[in-house]
Parts: structure tokens; C-alpha cells; sequence
């Protein structure tokens, strides 16, 4: 019996490292972190595409599954993302899982209404002049709160400023009807026009980042998330 015990325990030992090993080989390429090296080897068009395709594994259910806390020590002495996103807090929109991204891969500023003030492109700054990401995606989504307050002129307490940020959006978005929350076309065109004036404010604001796209190093794009479907659509 005990002889008999032993061989199942060694044959179900075997299988599961053998599984194991499959495993990790199977993944091993698209679980490579980023390094400096790699980094450098995506230029901003293939940035943005690599965003597109993690967008449509995600969409197709074939996100790639990643041990983290191995990529978590693989990423520990040096971080090179390849991308810097600009999303809202929104529970339904992270972009890492959203543009099915891993542990060191993009850069994120989220913000309720993913405008872009002082802080944000400063830490963009950072993101792409000193760390040397490739592309800036400002990421807007459907059916916004932090959108529908600034149409609605919300006020209360500190969120009253947050949403100031958004009142350019509102008075330059144009939709047919009703300029206001019970308008769907109106909310998706000015969270529309708040994302495109949030990714056209990167560069008018920063002479760092105005150069770094002049001179062909990055691209900054707008684009727009589904809640409904989880669809990413780029704008620019
Ligand atoms: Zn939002």
C-alpha cells in the first residue's frame, strides 16, 4: 500500500511539473518584462499598436496570463514602460486590463474626467523624457460621471474645482438636442472633445513634450473606451 501510494504520488508529481514546465515555456516570450532594451526596440506607431492589440485580447478573451509577482522581481531594479496612459478613475476602465498590459509595461495618471492639469504633465514629463515611454494615450470612456457633473455643474466640496477642468470640453462639444446629462450624444461628444483637448493640452502646455513629438519620439493620441462592449476606439 505504501509502495502504491508512493508511485500515484510520484506519477501526480511528474504531471504537474511537466505541466508546469509547458506552461511557463508556452507564455515565456509574452511574458518577458520590459527593459531599456526593449523599450527602445517599440517606436511611438508600434506603442500605440501594441495598446490595440492588447485591447483586442482582452476583447476576444485571450488576455495573456502572466506569473505577476515573477515579472514583480524581473521589474524591481528597473522600470521601462513603453507607454503612458491618462485614464479616469472610472471602476470600469483600467487601462492596464483593458489594453491587457502587465507589471512594468505602461505608465498610468488617472483622474476623474482624464484631464490633464499641472501634475499630470509633469508626471508625463517624467514618463517619456526622463523614463523614455514611446506614446501618450488620454483615454475618455462612455457614459462618464465625472463628464456628466461638468454639464451638469455639479458642485460639492473639492470635486466642484475637479470638474471645473472639464467646462472647456462642455462648451466646445456639439451634439444635436439637449446640452445636458439626459442627452447621450451630448455626454459622448464632450467626453469626445475632453479627451482630443486633454491630448492636444500635453503639448501646448509642454515644450518638453512638443519636442519629443516634433522630433518623432512620441506620439500622443486620444481615444475612447466602450463601458458597454470594452471596446478602445483612437480618435487621432
Ligand atoms: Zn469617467
Amino acid at each position: 500500500m505504501l509502495t502504491r501510494r508512493l508511485f500515484c504520488g510520484c506519477i501526480a508529481t511528474g504531471l504537474a511539473a511537466g505541466f508546469a514546465a509547458s506552461t511557463a515555456q508556452a507564455v515565456s516570450a509574452d511574458c518577458a518584462v520590459m527593459t531599456p532594451a526593449r523599450r527602445d526596440a517599440v517606436d511611438p506607431d508600434q506603442a500605440i499598436a501594441r495598446l490595440q492589440a492588447g485591447n483586442a485580447r482582452f476583447l476576444g478573451g485571450a488576455t495573456i496570463n502572466c506569473d505577476l509577482v515573477q515579472q514583480v522581481r524581473e521589474t524591481a531594479a528597473k522600470q521601462a514602460p513603453f507607454a503612458a496612459i491618462v485614464g479616469c478613475i472610472d471602476s470600469r476602465v483600467p487601462p492596464e486590463m483593458v489594453f491587457d498590459q502587465r507589471i512594468g509595461d505602461v505608465f498610468c495618471a488617472r483622474i476623474a474626467g482624464n484631464f490633464v492639469n499641472t501634475d499630470i504633465v509633469g508626471s508625463l514629463e517624467f514618463a517619456t523624457k526622463v523614463s523614455g515611454a514611446r506614446a501618450i494615450v488620454v483615454l475618455g470612456h462612455s457614459d462618464c460621471g465625472a463628464i456628466k457633473g461638468a454639464i451638469d455643474h455639479v458642485e460639492l466640496g473639492n470635486l466642484t474645482a475637479t470638474l471645473a477642468n472639464i467646462r472647456p470640453a462642455v462648451a466646445a462639444a456639439k451634439a444635436d438636442g439637449a446640452r445636458d446629462s439626459k442627452n447621450a450624444a451630448f455626454v459622448q461628444a464632450v467626453a469626445e472633445t475632453n479627451a482630443r483637448m486633454a491630448a492636444e493640452a500635453l503639448t501646448t502646455r509642454s515644450p518638453i513634450l512638443q519636442d519629443l513629438v516634433a522630433t518623432r519620439q512620441l506620439r500622443i493620441v486620444a481615444a475612447m473606451h466602450d463601458i458597454t462592449t470594452g471596446r478602445v476606439t483612437f480618435l487621432s
